[in-house]
């Protein structure tokens, strides 16, 4: 039997989990043996190096480059390398144009607005893994404000790979790998075991608070490129629970493909606002979307994940095993990872998710921009305007119903105040809403002339 995966909660990796350790996650009871497989093969991979899990230099248990026993080699990088079939082409987020789905984020600047700054752009398309031959390279920062978007295009394609939301946090991992497929997962995280490396996991690289990433050195797995999708009709395991069926995405979907994909199959799914954001993340996460009043967070929608997770068998060999959890499997491991956050408890290789159907008269889509100054007079749209809507807007978001979501933002530009005053200091208001339902339902009609009161216009 695979032995159970461990972690440290309370280690200095802010989430990022790692492989080794003395506690069972799964605790008493939470984790059916007979639920966990041994994943795919990770294939042949090097034996670790000999003193690799003796106690290193300054009493920390992970591996830094000065510790060369246990410091991966590059003839160790490269079996890894092999173990993750680099000639299997790796093409999938060229982004390019409407109306195919955006398959990941494309940062601030991009050149031809491709993801990762068009790393691995056609014909080449991604590697399969990235490391740093310098380990000194590795120190430096990869992306700063100063610099700006030309700079960025530039970096080295390390850096590119491990692109995410908080770059300036400078935590550059030493190896990114691109798996295809739970055979890759299964051998990225036996390396990472073997050579005592921090673990971090990474779909689009949307979160910011760097959970996504470990303090300088670890190896990271980017799951974009795993985007199996399927349409399940009946969710057998509850089909009360998801009366319209549910869907089943790899790893590495975000929001636009899932979109697509549900409406060929005349579903809808909750997801969040922005089209980029990533499955993974947002479901675990909590996830506030556009639906949420009506169709629930992204928690509650989520059936069922696979997780790959990592221990040890008797001889201290790392053991790759799979785990499936649900409302009915492992459910702690389930109710754990549902707002739990990502990255802490495996490395997901899907999710099933809850489809919807699309509500009679179809979704509706509000978006009114306003704006004012901070003049203080009677004026219209200036502040004592903008303190009477305010009173307004906070007594109507009262009486919404749950087929409204809300995604209000309100912005002060103070730059012209040293020469213009008050009057120079503008406000901008994005009223935004979602309503589930068609336009001629008596609710949708009374929150469109609930919202031109607090506007006092009519242009709703
Ligand atoms: C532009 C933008 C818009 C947003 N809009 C919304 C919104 O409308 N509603 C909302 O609720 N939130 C929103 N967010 C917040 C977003 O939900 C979180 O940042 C979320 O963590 C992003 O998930 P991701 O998978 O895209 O990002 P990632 O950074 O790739 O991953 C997020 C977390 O999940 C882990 N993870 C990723 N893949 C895996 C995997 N295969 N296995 C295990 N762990 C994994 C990572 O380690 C990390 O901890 C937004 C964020 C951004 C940047």
């Amino acid at each position: 039997m695979p032995a159970l995966a461990s972690s440290d909660k309370t280690s200095p990796w802010q989430g990022t989990w790692r492989s080794f350790g003395d506690n069972d996650i799964c605790g008493a009871g939470s984790c059916d043996p007979a639920d966990s497989v041994q994943a795919a093969s990770a294939g042949a991979l090097p034996s670790p190096p000999r003193n690799a899990h003796a106690a290193l230099k300054d009493g920390h248990d992970w591996c830094t480059p000065q510790d060369s026993g246990c410091w991966p080699t590059k003839t160790a990088i490269r079996e890894l390398e092999r173990a993750l079939d680099p000639a299997e082409p790796r093409l999938g987020l060229r982004w390019s144009s409407y109306p195919q789905p955006q398959p990941a984020p494309v940062p601030t600047g991009s050149a031809n607005n491709q993801p990762f700054y068009g790393l691995g752009d056609a014909p080449e398309g991604l590697r399969a893994l990235y490391y740093y031959d310098d380990v000194a390279e590795m120190q430096r920062p990869c992306f700063t404000a100063a610099a700006g978007a030309a700079a960025w295009n530039s970096a080295s394609d390390m850096c590119k790979a491990a692109l995410h939301q908080n770059e300036y946090r400078n935590w550059n991992p030493f190896i990114v790998v691109f798996p295809l497929n739970e055979r890759h997962v299964a051998a990225a995280l036996t390396f990472a075991t073997r050579h005592r490396l921090c673990i971090a996991t990474a779909g689009t690289g949307h979160e910011y608070n760097s959970r996504n990433s470990c303090p300088t050195g670890g190896l990271l797995i980017r799951t974009i490129l795993l985007k199996d999708k399927a349409f399940v009709p009946t969710w057998r395991e509850d089909p009360a629970l998801a009366p319209a069926g549910a869907f089943r995405f790899g790893a590495g979907a975000v929001f636009t493909e899932m979109h697509a994909f549900s409406a060929q199959h005349a579903r809808v799914i909750a997801s969040g606002w922005c089209s980029t954001v990533g499955m993974v993340g947002f479901h675990l996460g909590g996830g506030h979307g556009p639906f949420a009043p009506s169709m629930g967070l992204g928690v509650d929608n989520v059936l069922e994940i696979e997780v790959l997770q990592v221990g040890r068998d008797a001889h201290g060999q790392p053991v790759v095993h799979k785990t499936i959890a649900s409302r009915r499997r492992n459910p702690h491991l389930f109710r754990a990872m549902r707002g739990g956050g990502g990255g802490v408890w495996g490395v997901l290789l899907s999710m099933t998710i809850r489809a919807h159907a699309v509500p009679d008269g179809g979704l509706s889509h509000v978006f009114i921009p306003q704006n004012g100054t901070f003049c203080p007079d009677s004026r219209p749209f200036g502040y004592q305007w903008l303190r009477a809507m305010w009173t307004r807007f906070a007594a109507w978001q009262l009486t919404l119903n749950h087929k409204v979501s809300t995604q209000p933002g309100f912005f002060i530009d103070t730059s012209e105040y040293a020469t213009g005053g008050l009057c120079a200091v503008t406000w901008r208001f994005n009223f935004e809403y979602f309503y589930a339902g068609g336009q001629a339902e008596p609710d949708y009609i009374l929150f469109r002339d609930r919202l031109n009161d607090v506007l006092q216009t009519t242009a709703v």
